[in-house]
């Protein structure tokens, strides 16, 4: 392993990037120990880490599983305030994350990716953009594969694009990547980072070991971020919705620039809504920064029709516009996608009752002109709607009733949009899972 020198490596916490790690580490000779709370003994990952020579203890964190290690790869997940976690730093043994160490591995340009939010997108985007300019790249990190699953099966000059939480880059010691994307920052996570500072810093990570000859690419319209990267050494590369900033990308009324270069007309790209185009605009940078063709990055934004369940564009039946928004499980995500559209929309909304009141969407309400309420809030969500102005609600059991009765209220040229602002928990068991009964549902209506 590049940069790796140490023999005896504890792989705290067993989910799909621990089990990854632990592979990872044993292919390459390593002695690995594996500790989990939870008694997964049985769990087949377990097994077959035992069987490729890991010892495996479960159960608890005893502190003897530190005895004779030399470094730790932490699940994001685990937080440092836990006792074996404060003897390892009294020990002073590194505590890394899994995908640190799927860096110190990596000898191919690294994309990362992080912000509160917009990442999956961001992420998606830019793989998109490589991949249609013949440059090949993988995604990982907090999206699909972990980091350290596909570092090894990197083909010479294979980008790896990583979309990157705050979890994965607290602790960052010396995770380098060539380009790094700084989105936005929002509250989001107090519970685990405590203040806002120390999320705030813990997204900070992705470019504090950058030096002059790598990227940072930065959203110049958030104040927060705009203040971060001050202190950055990289070559920043700013992008901005409100202003022509002529070292990176930007909007005016019309049309997409990258530098003083016309790429696209807004009228062109086919994701909607002004966040986005945020998104669009990082994925240009660190397209261009890595020698994307304009012309593949038409091709790309074009054609793109949204990551699954994030305002995706479903298809449209006798000219209704039906898109599929399940990953918004909260008010303000579901304030995004009203706005996304100037059409009369007929909006599918609810779930899980977590307590949370809908004021905060009425104004969003204006283009709606009808509404098909599900689950749990079905009636706090009546009320909002109502209290809005919307002029036709009901109500629907399952989600093929509730597409077929939104269908009925739209006319053509509307868009039917499933954005719940609730989690998915009181009917289904994943937002994904919601999703995919939406686009069921509209495929039967074809
Ligand atoms: P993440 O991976 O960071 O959760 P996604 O790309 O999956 O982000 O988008 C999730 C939701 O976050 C979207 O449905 C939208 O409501 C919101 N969102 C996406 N991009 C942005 C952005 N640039 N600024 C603000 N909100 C955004």
């Amino acid at each position: 392993l590049i940069n790796f020198p140490y023999r005896h490596v504890l792989v705290l916490g067993l989910a799909k990037s621990g089990s990854a790690a632990a592979k990872l580490l044993l292919q390459n000779g390593k002695y690995v120990r594996v500790n989990d709370k939870n008694t997964s003994q049985t769990d087949d990952d377990a097994r077959e880490l035992m069987v490729l020579g890991a010892e495996v203890i479960t159960g608890s964190h005893p502190l003897s599983v530190l005895d004779d290690i030399e470094i730790i790869v932490k699940n994001p997940g685990i937080p440092y305030e836990m006792p074996l976690l404060e003897e390892a730093l009294r020990r002073k043994i590194p505590i890394i994350t899994e995908v640190e160490l799927a860096g110190n591995l990596s000898t191919s340009d690294m994309i990362g990716i992080t912000g509160s939010n917009g990442k999956t997108t961001t992420t998606t985007l830019t793989a998109e953009m490589l991949n249609e300019s013949q440059k090949p790249a993988k995604i990982a990190g907090n999206i699909g594969y972990a980091a350290t699953e596909i570092v090894q099966s990197l083909e010479k000059d294979e980008r790896m694009v990583l979309e990157l939480s705050s979890f994965q880059l607290l602790g960052v010691q010396t995770f380098k990547p060539r380009i790094a994307v700084l989105l936005n920052i929002f509250e989001a996570h107090l519970d685990y980072h405590k203040t806002f500072e120390n999320y705030k810093n813990a997204k900070c990570n992705i470019f504090i070991n950058q030096t002059e000859d790598d990227f940072l690419i930065y959203n110049a319209d958030n104040t927060t971020v705009s203040e971060a990267v001050k202190e950055a050494k990289s070559a920043k590369v700013p992008f901005s919705l409100k202003k022509s900033v002529t070292n990176g990308a930007w909007t005016d009324d019309t049309s997409v620039y990258f530098k003083n270069e016309k790429l696209i007309e807004k009228k062109n790209i086919v994701l909607p809504g002004a966040h986005n185009l945020e998104n669009i605009l990082a994925a240009i940078c660190a397209a261009k920064l890595s020698g994307v063709s304009n012309q593949a990055i038409f091709n790309v934004l074009t054609t793109f029709k949204g990551v699954h369940h994030r305002l995706q564009f479903v298809t449209s039946v006798n000219g209704r516009l039906f898109y599929n928004d399940s990953k918004a499980t909260n008010v303000l995500a579901t304030q995004k996608a009203l706005s996304s559209f100037k059409q009369p929309i007929v909006l599918i909304a609810g779930g899980l009752d977590r307590g949370n009141v809908f004021d905060d969407l009425k104004p969003y309400m204006e283009n709606v002109k009808g509404a098909v309420l599900i689950g749990e809030t079905q009636a706090k969500l009546t009320r909002a709607a109502r209290e809005a102005g919307v002029s036709v609600i009901e109500t629907a059991e399952s989600m093929k009733d509730a597409v077929e009765k939104a269908y009925h209220l739209s006319d053509v040229d509307d868009v039917v949009l499933l954005s719940p602002a609730c989690a998915s928990w009181d009917q289904y068991s994943t937002f994904e899972q919601r999703g995919d009964m939406f686009i069921q549902a509209v495929h039967t209506l074809l």
